[in-house]
Formats: C-alpha cells, structure tokens, sequence
C-alpha cells in the first residue's frame, strides 16, 4: 500500500466525511510560510495551519527550545510536582494578559481551556454556596470547541445536531450588528436582571468559525459591563483571537471592562505543540482558596503542563513581544485593509471583514451564506491548484497567514483572490469562456 491508502485505511480525519473523492495532501516538511508536500509542491500556508502558527513553521528557536527541552524533562506529573517551563510560561502568559488576570491554569487545547473556564465559572457560584445562578449566555453562531461542554455553549448546527439531546440549556443572544445593537442590550439586560445568569461567554470581536463574523468592541464593552453590574462571570474564548491575531496581543485589549476568566491555546506555542491555558481574576481565585477538598476544582489532564509545550510556549512569547513581531502584524494590517477596500465594492463580494491579521471575503452566491454551502469546496480546490492553503467556511475565506509573510507573498496571494473574484464574477454573468473551477 501506498501511504495514502494506508491513510484512507486507517486514519479517520477531523471534520471530514470518510468518504471523500479528494486524497488529504501528503506534507513532508513545512518552512517558514510554506508546506512542502512529498511530490515536490510548495503551497503557502494562508491561514497559519487551522489558526495556530504565528512565527512560520519550524521556527528555529522554538524547535531548539522543544528539543533542548525534550532531552531535560519531557513530562512529569503536575498534581504535586511542578517545573520552570510551567512557571515561566505561567508569568510569561500574566505579564502580557490584562492586570486583572492573576492565576493560569493548564490543559490540552482549546476545547478543554473552554471547559475549563465554564467549570471555575460554575463552581465559583457552587463554592459560595450559591445555587440559583445557573443559567448560561452565549451568542448566536459560537463556536468554543468540540468536547461536551463547549458544543453546549456553542451553535447548535449541523455540526453537534447528533449530540444535541445531550447539552445543557444555554441562552444565546442575537450576533450583534449595527441594526440591532438596542435589542440586544435590551435582551441582555433582561435576561441578566432575572439575577440567576451565572456565566457569560463570548468570543471577543470575532467569531472565527462562524465566518469570521466582527462586532464591535463598543457593544461588547456594554454587554460586560451590564454582566458585571448582574454578577455574571464573563468568559472570554481567545483561543483563537489571542497572541496578536487581531492586531493587538489579546481581542480584550480593544476593551474597557475586562472579562474574568480567559481560554487560550491555538497560538500559545507558536503553532508547534497542542497546550491550553485558562487565567482567571483573583475574584475568581478567591473562591477557591480553601484547604477543603470541597472547594477544589477537580479538573486535570494527564499531560497538564507538558514540559515541552511550556518550552515551546516561552520560545514563542520570546518571539511575539520582540519588536520585530508587532511591526509585521502592523504591516499584514495595513496591507489587509488596501486590499479589503479595494475589493469591498466588487460585484462578486457581500463583505469584508479586517481585523489585525485576519481577513474575510464573503462571496455573492444564490445560496445561503453558511459553511454547507456548496462552494466550500470549490474554491478550496481552485487555491490549492494555485498552491495556496486557504481553507473556506462556506461561501466565506478567509487570511490569517502567520506573522512573518512578506509583503510580496501576501501580494501574490491577492492577485490570485483578485482574478478569482473576477472570474467567479464572469461566470455568474453567462460567460462560460472562463473555466474556473476545476470540477
Ligand atoms: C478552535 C477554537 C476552539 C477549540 O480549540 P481546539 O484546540 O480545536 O479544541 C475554541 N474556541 C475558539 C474560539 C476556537 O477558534
């Protein structure tokens, strides 16, 4: 058997249906922007390998961080032991998150850091003694990771419709936008003076899996402080937008009221290793320091604190607070929004949508704006043939290249958006002399 078939024999893919025409690309090294497959292509990585690269692949100081660590300690039990990769990536994390975050706690990935955040929420209430406010808000359209907890507090689509009987009763308040920002403070504001709402979660100013779908930073502000002035613990998921994503270190930076409890991961190591990371506020802590096994929160995972992806975190913090960072997300912004304003008014674009290092392009199409729609695949395939990585939601695509791309690379990478828009464009308008999509 050839490794593909093994593949197709024995491994069963994330998000993938186990039949599908199109064979997984086989990768055999990746460098800097670029993945290099086994028969000799170099496809740039558009969206930093599913959001969590920042420095470029196989970044030479996080690769000798990881291998320097691997031969000291490469893993110890983290209930009664610690080490310093833990506790320097632990102050590393407090030092750059806001001042109200005093303590992390370890897990695997982003899923977990969120179950972790809904369960310090929740017990932070059951350690007081206090058992009315249970009741959970989220928004519309959420996505906060695929274990139980945060498919509960997530959109109940097609993608969890098989679990659905088994998640717990969640409010979710509308998406906000600029036509209903009064209704929605009005919903909250409801909702949240029944005194029994005990968690708010939310991911700040950009839902990612939903589309990459930005509100302001404005209405988020109100909303947390109408959940402060309620006593509604505020969990803010930036899993996705932490570590420079947005243009700023964390999405909360955009904030005056900051959130109580923080989920982190995906850029945490750079985009080396899986690690979570979950902070909270010393409001938080509070109730929980206790000697009695009562008030401690039973939650752990076998590889808590991985020595090697706490090494692998440090070596990348090392990278993302040197100047040289911050100007080359300044650039991809700037760079982002020439380009966003040059293609907003184009006949084959609904909106664009810029923020930091992410931008998004929803495509005019008689169907549904959503991720089943049928184009996903079509234009995933057209930028693969031109060996770039995007990796559509739908009708919606999206950049979030890592951070060290170069001006010319991403230039190219809208050149070809740009003769993609023009074509889809011709297309829908009976020109059939313009063969665009390879099916
Ligand atoms: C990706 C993501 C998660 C889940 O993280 P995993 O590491 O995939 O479990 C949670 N929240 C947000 C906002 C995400 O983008």
């Amino acid at each position: 058997m050839t490794p593909l078939e093994k593949d197709k024999k024995y491994i069963w893919h994330p998000f993938t249906p186990l039949e599908v025409e199109e064979d997984p690309i086989l990768i055999e090294s990746a460098q800097g922007v670029y993945l290099h497959t086994t028969d000799g292509r170099k496809i740039i990585d558009a969206i930093s390998s599913w959001w969590v690269n920042l420095h470029g692949h196989c970044h030479p100081v996080i690769a000798k961080a990881i291998a320097d660590q691997a031969s000291k300690l490469e893993h110890v039990i983290f209930a009664g032991f610690t080490h310093l990769p833990a506790i320097t990536l632990a102050e590393n994390l407090l030092s750059i998150l806001p001042k109200n975050q005093s303590k992390i706690f370890f897990s695997d990935d982003g899923s977990t850091a969120v179950e972790v955040g809904l369960k310090m929420a929740m017990q932070y209430w059951h350690n007081q003694g206090i058992k009315t406010k249970t009741k959970i808000i989220a928004l519309e359209g959420a996505y906060h990771g695929d274990t139980f907890g945060a498919m509960a507090v997530g959109a109940r689509d097609s993608f969890n419709v098989a679990f659905n009987n088994y998640l717990f009763e969640v409010d979710f308040i509308e998406f906000p936008t600029d036509e209903n920002e009064a209704k929605i403070l009005s919903d909250f504001r409801k909702l949240a003076s029944e005194g029994n709402v005990g968690v708010f979660i939310f991911e700040p100013l950009v839902q990612g899996a939903a589309g990459m779908r930005m509100y302001s930073p404005e209405i988020l502000d109100q909303l947390i402080s109408i959940a402060h002035k309620h006593n509604i613990v505020c969990v803010a998921d930036e899993v996705f937008t932490g570590f420079g994503r947005t243009g700023k270190l964390f999405a909360s930076d955009y904030l005056q009221n900051k959130p109580d409890i923080f989920a982190l991961s995906k850029g945490i190591t750079g985009g080396s290793l899986p690690l979570g990371a979950t902070s909270c506020s010393s409001k938080i802590v509070a109730m929980f320091e206790s000697t009695e096994s009562s008030k401690t929160l039973y939650h752990g995972h076998s590889y808590t604190a991985n020595p090697i992806a706490c090494a692998a975190a440090n070596a990348s913090f090392g990278l993302l607070t040197r100047k040289e960072c911050f100007a080359h997300i300044e650039r991809i912004s700037d760079q982002h929004k020439i380009f966003a304003k040059k293609i907003s008014t184009h006949a084959s674009v609904v909106k664009v949508n810029h923020l930091g290092t992410i931008l998004s392009i929803e495509l005019r199409t008689e169907e549904k704006t959503s991720y089943e729609n049928s184009l996903r695949k079509k234009i995933y395939a057209h930028f693969i043939e031109r060996k770039i990585l995007i990796r559509p939601l739908g009708n919606v695509f999206y950049l979030l290249p890592p951070y060290v791309i170069s001006g010319d690379e991403l230039n190219l990478i809208y050149s070809e958006i740009e003769t993609f828009l023009n074509a889809f464009h011709c297309r829908n308008n009976g020109n059939s002399g313009q063969k665009l999509f390879l099916q």
